[in-house]
């Protein structure tokens, strides 16, 4: 299954959490999720049967690829390369996910979600490290600068997003630098640093492992 293009709150509806995909709305009361926390569908609130083991274990999976905007193969391929590093293998998938650019590009604050952080890469704003990056899985790493590229400063959009950001504050792993419209990858994020939305990382292992 590819990346899913359709309606995005369905899928806070569907995992029965919010998972902020849609930027500023996510923080409004005008969120979906607020006014419907059940299951889309004519049968969202029908009482579901007691879940089975596997079942949970797939809906963690599928909450955090849906998070993250990422598609089931390549999920599984973060699964793989996390599963042959050193250290704990739900950790290492959380900090690959992290390490995308698009996923850094939200949360420098250049974009109000993960959704539009893709867009914008690939439309070729920015650069890391002085080239033009347009892949949303370029993996980052520490040290490395990301920044709007010269061509694209004067695209609003930018100055708006960091505006807002800069109000709700940074991650502590990236510093940034809203007048420059630059960015630097400081650090990897801690486990604990990821608590929202609340990612069970031991039950997806259990997913792939089973
Ligand atoms: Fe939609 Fe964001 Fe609310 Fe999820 S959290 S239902 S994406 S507005």
């Amino acid at each position: 299954m590819g990346r899913y293009t359709g309606p995005v709150c369905r899928l806070c509806r569907r995992e029965g959490v919010k998972l902020y995909l849609k930027g500023e709305k996510c923080y409004s009361p005008s969120c979906p999720f607020e006014k419907r926390p059940y299951p889309p569908g004519q049968h969202g609130r029908s009482i579901r049967p007691r879940p089975t083991d596997y079942w949970l274990r797939l809906r963690e999976k599928q909450k955090a690829r849906r998070i993250y905007g990422v598609s089931e193969k390549q999920f599984k391929k973060y699964y793989e390369m996390a599963d042959r590093m050193k250290g704990v293998t739900g950790e290492n998938l959380l900090i690959l996910l992290e390490r995308r650019l698009d996923n850094v590009v939200y949360r420098m604050g250049f974009a109000v979600s993960r959704r539009q952080a893709r867009q914008l890469v690939v439309h070729r704003h920015f650069k890391v490290n002085g080239r033009v990056v347009d892949k949303p899985s370029y993996l980052v790493k520490p040290g490395d600068i990301i920044e709007v590229k010269e061509e694209s400063r004067n695209v609003e959009l930018f100055k708006e997003n960091l505006e807002r950001a800069q109000e709700r504050g940074f991650p502590h792993w990236v510093e940034v630098d809203p007048e420059a419209l630059r960015g630097k990858f400081v650090t990897y994020p801690a486990r604990e640093d990821l608590r929202a939305p609340e990612i069970k990382e031991q039950l997806i292992v259990e997913f792939y492992s089973r």
